[in-house]
């Protein structure tokens, strides 16, 4: 119940039983059907969908490789670790990087921006729409996006805990890369992530003349895999088979009840936790519904309340890079109401072990009448 990977249903792992040839017909279909359901899940009409042998990184790292290089420009716009991972990589092609962070603990405002785009020529923006480091959300994505694509700017939008946990429209928010990886919102496997291309952005890839710095990344060489059918490296087919049961498990929920799943289940966690007598991190304006950052409280350590909750009670949950915090996953198979009621009984009770006293009964209480009747989903580990 941490920050991923996530629990996944039966039918991802089952999914993934078989290995079958990475170029036959039977893998031809998979990977249309991969990109059709990805074409619902970004809300895009994009032909240039590709799947990814690697963590929601090696995602990033093939939007950033393929659209900066030397005497390229890139505004990177930092709430936290993962956004910063854009930078890092964008200095690894030779871009020249201009990184800004909101002044106080807020999502970045629309005038910020602006200010930065008439002030500098940018190629590219990017941006992550849920932080999962401090559970922070980017609220004017859309608008940012937006104003970005007015400038002629490319963006590249990280949606790895918010793609399919809440609304994402690649298209409507003209967003030029996006990608995702299973281990987290889309509750499939980790090592396999999806990407998508705008028209935009693969005709500036097609047109560079710099050589390509990685070649499993080249999203030329993508192509030829996920629209040709031909060779480019061995695919991942295990993965790619979870992964599309994991999407067609997302068609059969559809998007919207998703969502509302997803909304209900981490607004009734964040009430019992607030009941509960803790207080979370991130302002509830431009708070993550998909990963709860919670303030730990005054001498605990969180090391000790995660090893308590781990060995005694059998739930894991995540620590934070450096901030004083914990944090509750809250994306695909966490959504479910024994998972959400397990975490507030681990806490509880880990925290009664380390001497605080959490009112743990009235926190369960509100979280059974609201969730009645008693729900019997499965949990599968
Ligand atoms: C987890 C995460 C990543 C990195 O994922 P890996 O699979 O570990 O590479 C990137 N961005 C966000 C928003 C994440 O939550």
């Amino acid at each position: 119940m941490g920050a991923g990977p996530v629990p996944v249903p039966k039918e991802v792992l089952l999914a993934q039983l078989k290995v079958i040839n990475h170029l036959g017909e039977s893998m031809n279909a998979v990977v249309d059907e991969i990109k059709l359901m990805g074409q619902y899940l970004f809300q895009t009409k994009s032909e240039t969908i590709f799947g990814i042998a690697g963590p929601a990184s090696a995602g990033m790292e093939m939007a950033v490789s393929n659209l900066l290089w030397p005497g390229r420009k890139v505004l990177v716009l930092n709430l936290g670790t993962f956004s910063h991972r854009f930078a890092e990589m964008s200095l690894g092609v030779g871009a020249e990087v201009k990184e800004i962070s909101p002044r106080e603990l807020s999502s970045f405002h629309v005038f910020e921006i602006k200010k930065e785009l008439e002030e500098n020529k940018f190629d590219v923006l990017t941006i992550v729409h849920g932080e999962t480091s401090c559970g922070m959300k980017n609220i004017h994505l859309e608008e940012i996006t937006k104003l970005a694509h007015s400038y002629g700017v490319l963006t590249i939008v990280d949606g790895v805990t918010t793609i399919s946990t809440m609304p994402f429209l690649m298209d409507e928010w003209k967003i030029d890369v996006t990608f995702t990886a299973g281990q987290k919102g889309l509750s499939a496997i980790p090592g396999v992530s999806l990407i998508a291309f705008s028209e935009r952005a693969f005709e500036v890839i097609q047109k560079r003349n710099n050589p390509m710095p990685h070649w499993c990344l080249d999203a030329r060489r993508a192509y030829k895999f996920w629209v040709n059918h031909e060779y480019h490296y061995t695919a991942p087919v295990t993965g790619l088979l979870s992964m599309h049961e994991a999407l067609r498990l997302i068609c059969q929920e559809s998007l919207d009840k998703r969502f509302k799943r997803h909304q209900n289940h981490s607004e009734l966690l964040q009430k019992s936790l607030d009941i509960m007598g803790f207080e979370l991190y991130a302002p509830k304006e431009y708070r993550l519904n998909s990963v709860l950052a919670v303030k730990n409280f005054p001498e605990v350590s969180v090391r000790d309340l995660l090893k308590i909750m781990r060995n005694e009670h059998h739930v894991e949950i995540s620590g934070a890079f450096g901030l004083d915090i914990f944090r509750i996953g809250q994306m695909g198979e966490q959504c479910r109401p024994y998972n959400v009621r397990r975490v507030l009984e681990a806490l509880g009770l880990s925290m009664r072990t380390l001497g605080k006293n959490v009112d743990q009964k009235s926190a369960l209480e509100f979280f059974d009448s609201a969730i009645c009747p008693v729900n019997t989903e499965r949990f599968v580990s």
